[in-house]
């Protein structure tokens, strides 16, 4: 009889995880508590609309490509890519925004305008970040970060200064102009820190903006995840909705029974993709790895204020992707970081699909998100939502000179207290625990239960870190940790 696993959750990594499982032979079910599965990227409908409610970037292709190579397949099996040229556009003040092409030439030509001789940092910069890229996916991100030794390799020895010295040093000697500025170091941004927090090591998500591009799955993020299920369903995984785990009952060192709302299951192996300290919570406390106050010391990644907004026109002023970079990065990683509270000119991020994909909104009309950063854990009311709502709307109308409140047809919040109730994040985080120095590898939470032998962790809280290609990849770490023949060749060029 084949070995049985349980995952809980249907995120990236439990979906990851399901499928190395499954096609290492074991007998595999996903329990999720909500009624639709993938995790932070669920879909939501209305009206013709069709919203993303989580991720919208689509960076790295080549790991949701090695994915599928895994199981014999191409990514074009189950959902069709094309890449965004220009990439985004990004607001620095009123009618004043920079549109960030696909071509590299067009973009060093871009540097060179603001900062005349800028292109030659840019290209030895985006060797380096080529160069750290390679490093962290074919050496360092598959490793299961049980030792610290795991990440000394030749290259990384040689490079240590990569860990030592911050992204925003690296960009900061080198490029003076602050829209330039703005444009190398929002990419950290993802991996939930500051940049002066974040070791230079990270420029490898430069690499993935600039050299690999944005890329749109049509019908939006929720393809991947449906292509994701599609497998899993192939490989004979059996998932089961609205089904949420609420006890982990351990003997003798294993977890014997697993007690959900739809019945006890009795698992070989126990594989957790919902939120870290969620999961600890379902065991009794000798059990978990780690204690409250060692999650209140960590530095968690930013949660977010939403704003689902569906339009009866057509924009001319932003792109599929836009930021605002129009305040103070600095001033609001601050309330972010150091002194968690509302921020008071928040950057935000507006992500408009249907410029690229006309399904996502009626004839007509469009389908809009707006993304605030915000601390994790910091009150939550309808009257605060209110508030944002109201002065992003202005703000954007200031900015691009397009009015949308009268076209807004419907609207839709989703904040801290969302995702506390929907996925039992810790003080309703959005992308995890942020990717600094000591928040990296071996320093994060461990992917095994060190005194539960069939009990293992995956997901954004683990290795590698926050984010759809790392959640992918953390799921086949843990699977490969399970099935030690698997062999982890990380990363096939
Ligand atoms: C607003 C937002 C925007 C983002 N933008 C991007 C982006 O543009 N690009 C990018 O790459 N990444 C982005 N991310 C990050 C990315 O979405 C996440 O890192 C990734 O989806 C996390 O996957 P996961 O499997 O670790 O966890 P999750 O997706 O959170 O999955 C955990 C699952 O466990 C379930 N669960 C919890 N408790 C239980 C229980 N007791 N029983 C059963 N099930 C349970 C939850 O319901 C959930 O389905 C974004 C995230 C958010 C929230």
């Amino acid at each position: 009889m084949a070995p049985q696993a349980l995952v809980i959750g249907s995120g990236f990594s439990s979906l990851s995880s399901a499928c190395y499982l499954a096609q290492a032979g074991y007998e595999v079910t996903m329990l999720e508590k909500n009624h639709q599965p993938g995790g932070r990227a669920r879909q939501w409908r209305k009206q013709g609309f069709t919203f993303d409610i989580g991720p919208s970037w689509y960076w790295m292709p080549d790991i949701f490509e090695n994915f599928f190579a895994d199981f014999g397949h191409r990514v074009s099996d189950y959902y069709q890519l094309s890449r965004l040229d220009p990439s985004y556009r990004i607001y620095f003040g009123q009618h004043n925004y920079e549109d960030i092409p696909a071509s590299k030439e067009e973009l060093y030509q871009l540097f060179d305008r603001y900062q005349p001789g800028s292109s030659i940092h840019l290209k030895s910069f985006l060797k380096q970040a080529g160069m750290t890229y390679n490093l962290a996916v074919k050496e360092m991100a598959f490793k299961p970060g049980h030792s610290l030794f795991d990440f000394v390799t030749p290259h990384t020895m040689t490079n240590e200064h990569l860990f030592v010295q911050s992204l925003r040093h690296i960009v900061r000697s080198k490029f003076k102009h602050p829209y330039l500025i703005s444009l190398l170091e929002f990419p950290v941004l993802f991996l939930g820190a500051k940049p002066d927090d974040t070791p230079a090591f990270y420029s490898f998500m430069n690499h993935a903006d600039l050299e690999m591009g944005t890329w749109y799955p049509a019908g939006g993020m929720y393809s991947v995840v449906a292509g994701m299920l599609k497998l899993a369903s192939e490989l004979g995984v059996i998932i089961k909705v609205d089904t949420a785990v609420e006890r982990l009952e351990v003997s003798e060192s294993k977890i014997r029974t697993v007690i959900s709302t739809s019945g006890d299951y009795k698992p070989e192996v126990i594989v957790s993709g919902a939120d870290y300290q969620h999961t600890e919570s379902l065991l009794p406390a000798e059990y978990r790895n780690y204690t409250e106050k060692y999650w209140t010391k960590k530095t968690f990644a930013p949660s977010a204020l939403l704003f689902f907004i569906g339009l009866n026109k057509k924009l001319k002023s932003v792109l599929h992707h836009t930021l605002f970079f129009d305040s103070s990065f600095d001033t609001h990683a601050e309330a972010i970081y150091d002194h968690p509270e509302w921020p008071d000119q928040p950057l935000f991020y507006v992500n408009v699909p249907s410029i690229t994909d006309p399904v996502v909104a009626p004839i007509g009309h469009e389908c809009m998100t707006i993304l605030i950063p915000i601390a994790p854990g910091i009150e939550d009311t309808e009257h605060i939502r209110n508030i944002y709502y109201d002065s992003t709307i202005r703000r954007f109308e200031e900015l691009t000179g397009e009015n949308i409140r009268e076209h807004i047809v419907i609207r839709q919040s989703y904040c801290i207290n969302d995702f506390t109730k929907d996925y039992n994040a810790y003080k309703g985080n959005a992308y995890g625990m942020a990717n600094t120095l000591f928040q990296t590898g071996y320093f994060r939470p461990s992917i095994r239960n060190k005194k539960v032998k069939n009990l293992f962790y995956t997901g954004q809280l683990t290795v590698p870190g926050g984010g759809v290609p790392p959640a992918i990849m953390s799921g086949k770490i843990v699977a490969c940790e399970i099935i030690k023949k698997i062999k982890v060749d990380a990363y096939t060029a």
